[in-house]
């Protein structure tokens, strides 16, 4: 019981097991789709250009110089007209949008790279620079310009096609004149977008003085839903608890498999203890006549195989018949025949000693083999059953008789001889009249006999 107990724990499973093929094809195909939707898609946007970031304009003349700014929106476009004036050193105008919610400014540090698109037309040179003001923890103070880090990128210039200018956010330093001015500590000196305040196009024309004309159509942040890094992460783990728990499940169903295996092999074990026990009994009927309890044919056979000492030398046989054995039957029904059978074979066996073996050779005939007993003494040991028979009282009142045939085997015959010359004495007895024993004696036995 315990073992089928034990069957129905494991196998469950097993069959979960058998199921870990198509659970990690199934996380390999979405491991590789979602690899594949991170590389070519999974695509994040910001528009910084839309309405949700206020813009504004500023120009030099806060620094003390002269450059007068101004914006105009025209459609989608955003145009900004620069009239730069040399009256400082660097002249420019800003293009700016503030990304500031509150105090807290927009993260790009998940974003890979921004694109521009736009016209940049005036003297000097078209190239401007972009841009980050990160608002730091333990530098920034929001109302004090000054200590917003400057993250920027010098010299870009938009494609002459009106195409998409591409400025991976790598490629932002920090700037030299904000380092040189605001001397941040080594651990603000790093390029840091986690909390832009605001990202801004720097015009300067390279300080030529004259109207500057920049048309921003619009610029966007780009960056994935997920990055790389996180996704690669998030699978490892994944596959990394697969694994485990896999192992796991693989442990305790090799283990309960284990403990039904040892279960059923104890179990073998007792049928099998059990099995062989019967086995014995049954070899054991199988040599005994049901009847009377006395060995059968094939029990003497066995006994014969199994112990020598009974064909010890001298080794008589007596045949015996019970007489007029069908009319008890026929009289008294088959029932009283078995009876009387039962109890023939008792007395018998009680006569005899216990190194004699008692055989129901089949129907109403027996056979005794006597080791270490010559024919004379057979002859005896007949009698002496004859007359045990005359004093037994038996069923229905009945007078139970039997006729004895005794002969010595000699070593060089076989032992159906004996028997057979048993056989043939048991019918010279029936033939004499029946009650009585006859015995195959020669004349050299005889002679012999008289020696002694
Ligand atoms: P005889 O004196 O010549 O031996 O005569 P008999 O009647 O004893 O011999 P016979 O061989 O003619 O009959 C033997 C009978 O024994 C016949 C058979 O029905 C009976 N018998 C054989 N085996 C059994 C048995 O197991 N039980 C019973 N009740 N009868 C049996
Ligand atoms: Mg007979
Ligand atoms: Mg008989």
């Amino acid at each position: 019981m315990s073992a089928s107990s034990s069957e129905t724990s494991f196998q469950p499973l097993v069959r979960l097991l058998g199921y870990a093929h198509y659970f990690f094809g199934g996380l390999l195909i979405i491991t590789a789709a979602l690899l594949g939707w991170q590389h070519y898609g999974m695509e994040r946007v910001i528009d910084l250009t839309g309405d949700q970031f206020p813009v504004f304009i500023e120009d030099d003349r806060n620094s003390g110089g002269a450059s007068v700014g101004s914006i105009e929106r025209r459609g989608e476009d955003l145009i900004v007209h620069c009239h730069i004036s040399r009256k400082i050193e660097w002249p420019y105008c800003k293009l700016g949008f503030s990304l500031l919610k509150g105090a807290t400014g927009l993260d790009m540090s998940r974003f890979d790279y921004m694109t521009i698109e736009g016209r940049y037309a005036g003297p000097g040179t078209s190239r401007f620079a972009l841009v980050l003001a990160q608002a730091e923890e333990g530098l920034t103070r929001l109302d004090q310009w000054q200590t917003y880090k400057i993250n920027q990128i010098d010299a870009l210039d938009l494609p002459p096609d009106g195409g998409e200018l591409m400025v991976p956010l790598k490629w932002f330093g920090v700037a030299q004149w904000w380092k040189d001015m605001a001397k941040p500590a080594l651990e603000h000196s790093a390029v840091n977008v986690d909390n832009v305040a605001r990202t801004e196009v720097v015009i300067s024309g390279g300080a030529k003085e004259g109207n500057h004309v920049f048309t921003l159509h619009r610029m966007r942040l780009h960056g994935k839903l997920v990055t790389l890094d996180a996704l690669l992460s998030g699978l490892v783990t994944t596959w990394v608890l697969c694994a485990v728990g896999w192992l796991a499940i693989l442990t305790l169903s090799l283990r309960s498999q284990l403990r039904y295996s040892r279960t059923a092999v104890a179990l073998l074990r007792t049928v099998n203890k059990a099995l062989e026990l019967e086995a014995r009994d049954l070899a054991g009927q199988a040599h005994i006549d049901p009847l009377t309890g006395v060995l059968n044919r094939q029990g003497l056979r066995a006994a014969l195989m199994s112990t020598s000492s009974l064909l010890a030398d001298p080794m008589t046989v007596i045949f015996i018949d019970i007489d007029h054995f069908k009319s008890i039957n026929d009289t008294h029904g088959h029932d009283a025949g078995d009876e009387v059978l039962r109890q023939f074979a008792k007395v018998i066996a009680s006569g005899i000693r216990s190194s004699d073996r008692l055989v129901r050779w089949g129907g109403e005939e027996f056979l005794i083999v006597c080791p270490m007993t010559n024919v004379y003494q057979g002859r005896i040991l007949a009698e002496n059953l004859r007359h045990a028979l005359h004093r037994e009282t038996w069923p229905v009142g009945l007078h139970v008789t039997a006729s004895f045939g005794v002969a010595q085997h000699h070593e060089r015959d076989e032992v159906g001889v004996v028997i057979k010359q048993a056989d043939a004495e048991l019918y010279r007895a029936k033939q004499g009249g029946r009650d009585r024993v006859c015995a195959y004696i020669t004349a050299d036995m005889s002679a012999y006999a008289e020696t002694v």
